[in-house]
């Protein structure tokens, strides 16, 4: 994962563990590699930027110059506010709800339905809950079809209504539907669009506030790079959603969506999905994503 950017910040840092002695120079010119290694993993240049201004001033503040092992001293720095940056504390999701509804938003083929089933199989199994899905997708009936067939995987009931072309109706008979029965856990899966419309945004707007979920989540394809963080702020401005989960970093991504949407939306990464199958997600650690990229 990332291999690209962990080169070279590996590379970068090296600069200074190399030097016998240790200058204001070889620290500025460390920390432009730095720079350059987070805009080509597709980090914004202002947020890269602002990045290695924090890492200078914090290093100068610690006399990385005087310090006995400077190039530990500043992978150390990088690592922490590399930390920082992608929300410092692992966030979980509110399941305190009776139930607890939780509505998924985002672009379509971002993995919405895939992740929709790994989640009510992690409440399931790690967190001993009775999830209920809700397919919501009044356009696509293949897509109803789909979260059919990963509720059949999961061993997860599937509320949905074919004919019904109203997705808040069919939100709402859901939430009933789960009250009635003793689910625990509403997720209500969405219909998405290639790209962002007004229609989807309106429709999404209108389900988000006739359902009033515990829990809106963002899912986003880790892969669309700067155009991750883009989508991540167009819904975030119609739906102030409380956390984003960021799916295929299994794939071959660069790390900018990772490393930039929480500064951008200001909204933490909850969950990373790491494959097609319903095992394969992470909830989603900061420090421990930053340990990764630093190798
Ligand atoms: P939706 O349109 O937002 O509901 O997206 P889907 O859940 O249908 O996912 C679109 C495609 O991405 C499918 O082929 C999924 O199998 C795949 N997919 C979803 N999440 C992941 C992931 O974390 N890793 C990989 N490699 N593929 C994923």
């Amino acid at each position: 994962m990332f291999d690209n950017l962990s080169d070279k910040l590996d590379k970068a840092l090296h600069i200074l563990k190399g030097h016998g002695q240790i200058t204001e120079v070889n620290v500025a010119e460390t920390l432009k590699e730095v720079r350059r290694a987070l805009v080509d993993a597709d980090v914004n240049y202002k947020i890269a930027k602002d990045f290695t201004a924090r890492v200078r001033e914090k290093a100068l503040g610690q006399d990385v110059l005087k310090s006995l092992k400077p190039g530990q001293l500043m992978v150390k720095l990088v690592k922490d506010e590399l930390t920082e940056l992608m929300g410092g504390d692992a966030v979980g999701i509110d399941t305190s709800g009776n139930p607890s509804v939780i509505l998924m938003s985002g672009l379509q083929g971002s993995g919405k339905t895939t992740f929709s089933g790994k989640l009510a199989n992690y409440l399931k199994d790690k967190k001993k809950k009775k999830p209920l899905l809700v397919a919501c997708d009044v356009y696509r009936p293949a897509a109803v079809d789909q979260l059919h067939v990963v509720g059949d995987q999961i061993n997860v009931e599937v509320f949905s209504d074919k004919g019904n072309t109203n997705p808040v109706a069919i939100a709402k008979a859901g939430i009933a539907y789960a009250k009635a029965n003793d689910f625990d856990t509403v997720i209500v899966d969405t219909a998405g669009r290639l790209a962002i419309d007004e229609m989807m945004m309106t429709e999404i707007a209108n389900i988000h506030k006739t359902i009033q979920p515990n829990e809106t989540l963002f899912v986003v394809d880790a892969m669309t790079g700067q155009d991750a963080v883009n989508t991540a702020k167009a819904f975030n401005e119609v739906l102030n959603f409380d956390g984003v989960i960021l799916t295929k970093l299994d794939g071959d991504t660069r790390g900018g969506a990772a490393i930039s949407i929480k500064s951008v939306v200001n909204k933490p990464i909850k969950f990373v999905g790491m494959g097609e199958k319903m095992d394969a997600l992470d909830v989603f650690y900061p420090s421990r994503m930053a340990d990764r990229i630093l190798g």
